[in-house]
């Protein structure tokens, strides 16, 4: 058996049919699969260990606290963190980035300061600066992206003039959503830092892609999703630096964040447990701890690798449809493996729904990015993204069904 076969062997929901024809999975950008190892992890928590964790001294609580205390040891070294403590659990990557705004920018912002995001951030990465601008007094701005069907990619140039002394965050994504650009996180966090700004990197695109090293990118804070990584929904991370963490104020609060409570006044715990409140999602970072260890099982560089060369792939394939527009960076280096795009004559919607008919799973629409596709004159695009377990095959019959798409609606 091939390695790739033996890969998709780890995953069962890839072995169904939808109608007459098997899966084809290419909508991996909005959730990936989870492999046997982290279904049976999730398993074996609730069929052994289930119990609430760090309340409680009997062997269950205690089982069910080691295993959640190691997950977040494994969260910090999967992202080369200096300190456990340097990991919050979260929903995921959009509750990680309203915890920022609503904690570090309601403490930390005024009038005259700015936000600085970018036009193609997901709607994740933006209301929330939106809503703590408008709270603050505090400004929004946007790094432009530059070039025909946005293929240069964030515009460096803006970004340095818009890089002023009252910018006080830069917050933005590694990998675009609907581009699958690839941003040059590290470079951009140093001139960032360079300008007194702190920053913020949504990694919900790239954490299950590609080895992230958050000492090596210089970010101050990290955002990211466990469900588009191999593991389960519902749990995802925000890292910060621990100094950071430690100044900043709870923005929910309850059991477990506490160190003493009076009637009138309460201690907070430090981080992270003070922006844990309530039960956590004992399951799902448990879940997550074993979704980290399959991806580095398989070798992060190398899944970066097979997406990319997927990516390209389907690329030069989808060029040679009629009519189409390819969105994202002409450059493989500067891509993810998402390619996204748009036909003359066909709305997304339908292309959805008659790949679905074929069995091919894609996604359309705004992909949560609407200024962007305002400013690129599309109402939505296609888009395909691929993971691990995908196949060159599989890129074959998507390319077979969008032919016969095409050709139905006269194109
Ligand atoms: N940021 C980016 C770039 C995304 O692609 C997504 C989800 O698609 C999110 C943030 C939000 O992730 P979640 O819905 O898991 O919080």
């Amino acid at each position: 058996m091939s390695s790739l076969a033996r890969t998709r062997a780890d995953f069962p929901t890839l072995h169904q049919n939808v109608g007459p024809h098997p899966l084809v999975y290419l909508d991996n950008a909005a959730t990936s699969h989870k492999p046997r190892a982290v279904i049976d992890a999730l398993a074996r928590y609730y069929e052994c260990d289930n119990s609430n964790v760090h309340r409680g001294l009997h062997a269950l609580s205690m089982r069910a606290t080691d295993g959640f205390d190691a997950a977040r040891a494994r969260a910090a070294k999967f992202i080369n963190a200096a300190d456990p403590a340097e990991i919050v659990f979260t929903r995921g990557t959009t509750e990680s980035i309203n915890l920022v705004a609503q904690s570090w920018g309601a403490a930390n912002l005024r009038p005259g300061d700015v936000i600085l995001i970018t036009e193609m951030e997901h709607h994740s990465n933006l209301v929330p600066w939106q809503q703590i601008a408008q709270r603050t007094g505090a400004t929004l701005r946007y790094v432009p992206v530059a070039g025909e069907n946005a293929q240069h990619g964030l515009d460096l140039d803006a970004l340095d003039k818009l890089l002023t002394p009252e910018v006080k965050i830069f917050a933005f994504t590694h990998i675009s959503n609907t581009l699958g650009t690839i941003n040059p996180a590290a470079d951009l966090c140093a001139r960032a830092r360079k300008a007194g700004a702190l920053t913020l990197l949504d990694a919900a695109q790239s954490i299950g892609h590609e080895p992230l090293d958050v000492r090596a990118i210089g970010c101050d804070f990290l955002a990211f999703s466990g469900h588009k990584m191999c593991g389960p929904t519902g749990i995802g991370v925000l890292y910060g630096r621990r100094e950071l963490l430690d100044a900043m104020t709870p923005w929910q609060s309850g059991g477990g964040m506490i160190a003493n409570v009076e009637y009138f006044n309460t201690t907070y715990k430090p981080s992270p447990e003070r922006f844990e409140a309530g039960t956590p999602d004992v399951s799902g970072a448990i879940g997550l701890h074993a979704a980290m260890d399959y991806l580095d099982a398989l070798g992060r560089p190398l899944i970066a690798a097979h997406d990319s060369a997927l990516a390209a792939q389907a690329r030069a394939a989808l060029a040679e449809l009629p009519g189409i527009r390819i969105l994202g960076p002409l450059q493989n280096s500067k891509r993810s493996g998402l390619v996204s795009f748009a036909f003359k004559d066909v709305h997304a919607h339908d292309i959805v729904t008659f790949a679905d008919q074929d069995g091919i799973a894609l996604r359309g629409g705004h992909h949560c990015n609407q200024p962007l596709m305002r400013k690129l004159g599309l109402p939505s695009t296609t888009r395909a993204s691929f993971y691990v377990y995908n196949t060159p095959e599989e890129i074959d019959i998507l390319i077979k069904s969008l032919r016969k798409i095409l050709k139905f609606f006269g194109s």
